[in-house]
């Protein structure tokens, strides 16, 4: 009797320690919500689920705004990751990928205006045909390198890699693995793109986030594995749900991420995060 008795105290003991150890732990769990742009045109003939209308970005912001999220830079995630930053109770990621001249033309301003910032994913490639064409059609403008240059030294917008040449989809999908292929092989046809991104960056200019947006969301763990030996901190797929976070900078390889297409309200498009 006396036995269970003192077994019984431990455990109401135990059980009333547990949740102040946990509270005084300094990492608690982060909602994270990213949602993901591409293109926009106010043509309603380009709109559709990767081309959004400039009026739908602006109601976008003005409910995210409404609804008290703050925005958060890569930097300040990985930041927070190792301990280092604080961030705010409501905090969403702003992501624009492939680095149409659109991000700039409408959604830099709009940005401005609603006090946000966000991550713009680069093509190398596209880059590099848009600084040889010169040509500004903003219905299918790439950003040439000098434009990436400003907007990444600006405040407003962050650059990360979205690969040289692996945005599309032949034989290999995106920068996954081709079925067959040796992890030999996979790893050097990897590094060698990404380390050339990063070369034409560092020789343009250009100040890169230790981040990678994965063409068409395609990853595995061995595409993990290259890049954190690359020393990259986080990876972007597209992954459709909210991100919860315990502060454990391994993470931050798989952030999931909301598409954003055109055609419905915000309030439809945000109520998808109410997880
Ligand atoms: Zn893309």
């Amino acid at each position: 009797m006396n036995l269970k008795r003192i077994l019984l105290f431990l455990l109401l003991a135990a059980l009333l320690v547990t949740p102040v150890s946990a509270a005084s732990d300094t990492k608690t769990d982060l909602r994270l919500p990213i949602v993901m742009y591409h293109h926009l045109s106010p043509k309603k003939k380009l709109q559709g689920d990767y081309v959004l209308s400039p009026d739908e970005l602006e109601a976008d912001l003005q409910y995210l705004r409404e609804h008290g999220y703050e925005s958060i830079t890569t930097k300040q995630l990985i930041g927070w990751s190792r301990g280092e930053v604080q961030l705010p109770e409501k905090p969403v990621m702003i992501t624009f990928d492939d680095g149409y001249e659109s991000t700039i033309v409408y959604a830099g301003p709009l940005l401005e205006k609603y006090g946000f910032q966000a991550v713009v994913a680069v093509i190398g490639s596209a880059a590099d045909l848009f600084s040889e064409k010169r040509d500004h059609m903003l219905d299918y403008s790439y950003l040439a390198w000098d434009a990436i240059r400003d907007i990444s030294r600006g405040d407003t917008f962050e650059v990360q890699c979205h690969t040289y040449t692996m945005h599309k989809l032949n034989t290999r999908k995106g920068c996954g693995k081709i079925m067959g292929e040796g992890y030999t092989d996979y790893r050097k046809k990897l590094t060698e793109d990404l380390t050339r991104f990063r070369d034409k960056c560092a020789a343009e200019d250009v100040q890169l986030t230790d981040t990678i947006a994965f063409p068409y969301g395609v990853y595995s763990d061995e595409t993990i594995s290259i890049i954190k030996e690359l020393g990259f901190a986080a990876a972007f797929t597209c992954t459709e749900r909210v991100n919860h976070l315990t502060g454990d900078p391994d993470e931050l390889y798989e952030l999931r991420r909301f598409n954003r297409p055109h055609g419905i309200s915000s309030e439809k498009f945000f109520s998808k995060w109410e997880d």
